[in-house]
């Protein structure tokens, strides 16, 4: 319980206070603050001040509120009530500190906000007793599915892992026969989360001692759900309901203007003092540049507009500037010229607004720690997130976030992202349904991460320049390539679900089988190579615009998506499994044969070559394919069927390259006395005379290789 003089700050370190606030000495903090204040003759500092809590906020009592929610017959009626006291006191619970650089502080939320959620939920006063109960209606669970937080150790075994994106955490891994087998330890980049107890990730020893099955296992989920009390289900489907309809208005949307009038308050349009200029993520300014726009934009120091912009990269955007429309405006219009070559992504909101933004992600945290309690709410709480509000155009609510996901910014994403794996990813059921909607939108959400690079990452520091520098020779592009750098830039997107989805044999399967997902993700990057091709081949010619870059970058980490859908080759083929394992088959073709023969070049002699070509996009993209080729070469291998059909694939695409290839510099004359005769393992064929000191030539004939391929499998076949 909550002593009720205090007042309650968050629990997150980033955000709190560096003096503990009690009521009795709220004024020196203020005076404190005011203080420091004065001592910088910052413009930051002075915008506004700590306000003193109002009585309304000291005497609210979150216990009355929750009780008035509960015995509310009509439940109707309790969205509005809610939507009520939250326009009245998110704007004052959740407010920027004097002092911007410490970003958003929380006073009394406990009490005020979520004390009296937790009242309506579980029907009582005495919530930690209800929690009690609650737990002992689940079953033990036999599965582990801790979340990785970044760098955090995570175990691989060679032994037993199906493929190596599988791993224990440790507590699970110091539980598992695992340990006394050849394994091997990695730290995590953050966002995955441990396998213990998936048959599909381990070949044997699936469970670790902590989450062994038990005797009941063959509980339905409908049991799991029946064990909650028929009121508590109740209460549960519609809270969750409110809150998620809510979370999802506020995130997705880039119009402070377009959420429910009933959440406005009187600081929202028209003349007050209460706008805020909010700074945005990007990928392309470095920290100097930042830091020195907004010395010039805010007046601040170097020490604070280092500390901005380190706000900015932790949380994806922060206040700078709080004040009239004319003062925000000013700060925008400043920033915006002085990086006018790529702007700095910079709005103008209601403060109130990004205050219930803000709630808005607290309360994904908050429902996150709750469908961890039970099985049943999990459920019911997955229920909520397929549903479909009426003004979203028939998509769920899912769907509504995913695609919404270039609005958000990354601490809003990530909050998603996790409850998305909490929920959906927990159980197989709901995994697929996940898997379905998440391939149904597949195209969208890549063309948007590839396209509105926005807030996906980080500001770039140097070296990221340093690795793209044309002088960048081979053995640098592999290490480079093996330190899976474009992997990095999915650290703060949906696409990095991706590697939970498609690594799962049976769900990879059941995606290409029903939901034709390999052509689905060679149709988004082909359709992206259309602006790259020159004469039927892909060309990349030398840019020193940041930007582009980058998308390419971006655009490449595609490729290995694919390679996790593939990554597991199955036992057993159904028609529909081969059929559509051909149809992206075709297409994947048709990207090879944009590169086959791309980037070629004829010696030169007798003058120096003072540029090279530029080449290495190409090299970075045929070692991403190749692992690609070998996955497609073992998938033909296990079935004749396939086999057969992928080798005629091929036959033909190269027919069609040599029907298409430009071959006119190879006719010296019109009698074609360039062609010659020659034998080939006793085989008499006609082809041109080809001076490799002369003609041009490419090292890229992927085409060629993969048929080699093809036939040496096919050999290999009828000799068995
Ligand atoms: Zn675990
Ligand atoms: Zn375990
Ligand atoms: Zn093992």
């Amino acid at each position: 319980m909550d002593d009720a003089d205090s007042i309650d700050l968050s629990d997150n370190d980033e955000f709190m206070l560096d003096v503990e606030i009690t009521a009795a000495n709220v004024q020196d903090a203020i005076n404190m603050a005011l203080a420091d204040d004065d001592n910088s003759n910052s413009n930051l500092t002075t915008n506004v001040d700590l306000p003193q809590l109002s009585d309304e906020l000291i005497n609210f009592d979150g216990n009355k509120f929750g009780e008035e929610l509960l015995f509310k017959i009509d439940n109707d009626n309790i969205e509005k009530i809610l939507y009520q006291h939250w326009k009245t006191f998110v704007p004052q619970c959740y407010i920027y500190h004097t002092n911007l650089i410490k970003g958003i502080i929380e006073q009394r939320t406990q009490e005020i906000l979520f004390r009296p959620l937790d009242i309506y939920l579980y029907g009582t006063l005495n919530t930690d007793d209800a929690i009690q109960i609650i737990r002992s209606y689940n079953k033990k669970s036999t599965v582990c599915g801790h979340l990785f937080k970044s760098e955090e150790p995570t175990y691989f075994c060679r032994d037993c892992c199906v493929d190596p994106t599988c791993v224990l955490c440790t507590d699970c891994f110091l539980q598992s026969e695992h340990r006394k087998h050849r394994y091997k330890m990695n730290v995590s980049a953050g966002g995955g989360y441990c396998d213990c107890g998936d048959p599909e990730a381990w070949k044997q020893n699936v469970h670790c001692n902590l989450h062994l099955p038990h005797d009941d296992n063959n509980e339905s989920a409908d049991d799991i759900l029946n064990r909650l009390p028929s009121d508590l289900r109740l209460r549960a489907k519609n809270l969750f309901n409110i809150l998620l309809r809510f979370i999802i208005k506020l995130l997705c949307t880039g119009n402070y203007q377009d959420i429910p009038n009933e959440l406005k308050n009187e600081y929202w349009d028209g003349d007050h003092k209460n706008y805020v200029t909010i700074l945005f993520n990007d990928e392309v300014h470095t920290y100097d540049q930042v830091i020195h726009v907004l010395s010039r934009a805010i007046q601040c120091t170097k020490q604070e507009g280092h500390e901005l912009a380190s706000l900015v990269d932790r949380e994806g955007r922060t206040a700078i500037r709080i004040g009239t429309t004319e003062q925000c405006r000013d700060v925008q219009q400043t920033i915006r010229i002085r990086t006018a070559d790529v702007p700095l992504k910079c709005e103008i909101y209601p403060n109130s607004f990004i205050s219930l933004q803000y709630f808005a992600q607290k309360l994904l945290t908050y429902l996150q720690n709750i469908i961890e309690l039970s099985d049943g709410f999990r459920r019911i709480f997955c229920e909520c997130e397929i549903e479909c509000d009426d003004e979203l155009d028939d998509i769920t609510r899912t769907e509504k976030a995913l695609l919404s996901e270039k609005m958000l910014w990354k601490s809003a994403r990530s909050a998603l992202h996790q409850i998305f794996i909490n929920s959906f990813f927990m159980d197989s059921e709901w995994k697929k349904t996940f898997a379905i909607l998440y391939m149904k939108n597949y195209s969208t959400v890549w063309r948007n991460f590839v396209k509105d690079p926005d807030e996906y990452v980080s500001f770039t520091d140097l070296s990221v320049q340093v690795y793209t520098v044309p002088t960048l020779c081979y053995p640098m592009i592999i290490r480079h390539y093996r330190t899976d750098f474009s992997f990095l830039y999915r650290a703060d997107c949906f696409l990095r679900l991706s590697v939970q989805l498609f690594t799962t044999n049976s769900l990879a399967k059941y995606l290409i089988s029903s939901h034709n997902a390999f052509q689905t993700i060679v149709d988004s990057f082909l359709e992206y190579c259309q602006s790259k091709l020159d004469h039927g081949k892909l060309l990349f010619s030398r840019t020193t615009n940041a930007s582009l870059q980058h998308e390419f970058r971006r655009a490449q980490s595609i490729l290995y998506d694919l390679k996790y859908l593939l990554g597991v080759v199955p036992q057993e083929y159904t028609v529909e499994l081969r059929e559509n394992f051909l149809n992206g088959f075709r297409v994947f073709l048709q990207l090879l044969s944009y590169m086959h023969g791309m980037d070629k070049v004829a010696r030169q002699v007798g003058q120096h070559v003072e540029f090279d070509p530029e080449w290495e996009t190409a090299f970075n993209l045929v070692i991403k394919i190749q692992s690609i080729i070998s996955s497609i070469l073992d998938w033909c291998a296990q079935d004749k069927e396939l086999l057969l059909g992928a080798y005629e694939a091929t036959g033909l695409a190269l027919a069609e390259i040599q029907k298409t290839s430009d071959i006119s510099h190879l006719i010296k004359d019109k009698n074609n006395s360039s062609i010659v005769k020659t034998t080939v393992n006793d085989l008499k064929v006609d082809c041109y005379a080809y001076d490799v000191a002369k003609d041009p030539i490419s090292v890229h004939i992927p085409v060629v290789r993969l048929f080699v391929g093809k036939i040496l499998i096919k050999e290999r076949k009828t000799k068995n």
